[in-house]
């Protein structure tokens, strides 16, 4: 099957756009492999991209049995110095539904074949152009919400986890040298003091660092993985409370139908907004009132059902209305939420105030006051609840994958340690620490089984 992961790991040339197709002015085709240059240069004219070096663009037509197909620029890549590392070209050509197209159909039929998905990073990392947390950032960079999450992409893909995990495991190795050479030679063989060398690993104190900072790794996941993922935050109230008016007023744009009939979301609307660079899926439930309305009474159901997905709660109070039952039976129920005192233009909270254990924060969603107030709530809630603060970090996870490696490694070197205290045997402690080691391995990949490569870049799209 021309599609099947075999295909990963060989060199034959690939082609694939990099570019949506669709209207736009230009489409780009990436192409990389042996003869990659040779071959579109037999559909190129006039012919000079056989010859020319590396980092030049070439201006020409791209052709089919002498009729012009596109008008194009080729950046011509020689190998080594490529994205890929291999020969590689980067065609533009015009943009639209049907240039790209013919020109990859001659492409194809020149003899390069669709790249698979991640392919051209995967030949990156192949020949050692990115190792595997930076291959993972590119993924990433694709997918960022949020320009806070562009930047802690960009230390990741210019190599801040790579050296981390480096000088992690520089310090492992010390240990795990340290260890095996106490199992090479006889105690009597190395000046060892007895006292120091019980309960203790040779190079005790880099196994402890390593450990604090493998910690630090793993908790930094919390936050990253918010800043990747995003938070959900429901907006609940009362009918007529001011839900709407807020959501529009957060997304500063007129989404949300606002009137002054209870009742007008009667099913939820979302948006994803920016909250001091988190990426936040903003949801506008129906107000929770008891209606005989079939259609409202199913909003309400799935208000109750959002609110349960909830990471934070905004709950409106209608500040010209004041606290009502329903309020207080809302507020009393459950925790992760901030009470958003709408209409401060009208009235403002009681003092004091009978619900101290919640963060307050008073809004007007009509004169949009008291909304930095807000925005500063909703990242305070977030922070506490990932429990960590980014300021700590020089470096953090960006995938699971890296996560759970960081984790096995910690799980391994806490093994090691609390055996070591034990005063076991080296020769038990040593292979956790090798295991410890290849964990990090695994994470840059300088340790790595094909299969979890194959996996991990068939989850990239095409083109990357
Ligand atoms: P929802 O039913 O909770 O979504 O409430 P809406 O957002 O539809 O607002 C209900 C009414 O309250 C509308 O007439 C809004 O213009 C008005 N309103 C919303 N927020 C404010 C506010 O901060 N101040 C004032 N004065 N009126 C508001």
């Amino acid at each position: 099957m021309k599609h099947n992961k075999a295909n990963y790991g060989d060199e034959s040339p690939i082609a694939a756009f990099a570019t949506t197709p669709g209207s736009s002015a230009l489409t780009l085709i990436r192409c990389s492999g042996k003869g990659s240059i040779e071959l579109s240069s037999s559909v190129f004219t006039p012919a000079k991209i056989k010859d020319a070096p590396g980092n030049t663009v070439i201006y020409g037509w791209i052709i089919a049995a002498d009729e012009k197909i596109d008008e194009v620029l080729v950046s011509v890549f020689r190998a080594p110095k490529s994205y890929t590392g291999e020969d590689s070209l980067d065609i533009c050509c015009h943009g639209g539904s049907v240039a790209g197209k013919a020109v990859m159909n001659t492409l194809k039929n020149a003899g390069f074949r669709d790249a698979l998905p991640g392919e051209f990073t995967f030949r990156a990392f192949m020949n050692g152009k990115l190792d595997l947390t930076r291959c993972e950032s590119v993924m990433e960079m694709v997918c960022a919400k949020t320009d806070t999450a562009r930047r802690h992409v960009v230390s990741r893909l210019s190599g801040s986890l790579e050296t981390e995990i480096n000088k992690i495991k520089q310090l492992l190795v010390q240990v795990l040298a340290g260890a095996e050479i106490y199992l090479d030679y006889s105690e009597d063989e190395i000046s060892a003091d007895e006292d120091e060398a019980a309960g203790k690993l040779p190079n005790h104190e880099a196994a402890h660092n390593a450990l604090a900072q493998l910690k630090k790794l793993s908790a930094s996941w919390q936050l990253e993985r918010i800043y990747r993922e995003g938070v959900t935050v429901v907006i609940a109230g009362r009918p007529n409370a001011g839900k709407s008016s807020l959501f529009n007023s957060l997304l500063k744009e007129d989404r949300s139908i606002v009137t002054e009939i209870p009742g007008t979301t009667r099913d939820w609307i979302e948006a994803w907004v920016s909250i001091d660079g988190i990426p936040v899926r903003l949801v506008d439930t129906a107000g929770l009132r008891e209606s005989a309305d079939s259609v409202e009474k199913i909003g309400v159901e799935r208000s109750k059902m959002l609110l349960q997905e909830a990471e934070i709660v905004l709950y409106v109070i209608d500040g010209a209305q004041g606290i009502t039952q329903e309020d207080s039976d809302f507020i009393g129920r459950g925790v992760k939420r901030i009470l958003v005192w709408n209409k401060a233009d009208l009235a403002l909270p009681p003092q004091p105030f009978p619900f101290a254990d919640n963060a307050l924060v008073c809004v007007s969603a009509k004169t949009n006051e008291g909304f930095a107030g807000l925005n500063a709530a909703i990242t305070d809630v977030i922070q506490s609840q990932a429990n960590f603060a980014f300021t700590d970090l020089s470096a953090g996870l960006g995938t699971i994958r890296q996560k759970n490696l960081v984790d096995a490694a910690c799980a391994l070197l806490e093994e090691a340690l609390a055996l070591t205290e034990k005063e076991e045997p080296l020769d038990i402690i040593a292979p956790l620490l090798r295991e410890a080691v290849n964990a990090l391995g695994e994470i840059t990949g300088e340790v790595s089984a094909a299969d979890v490569l194959d996996e991990m870049f068939s989850r990239f799209c095409v083109g990357k």
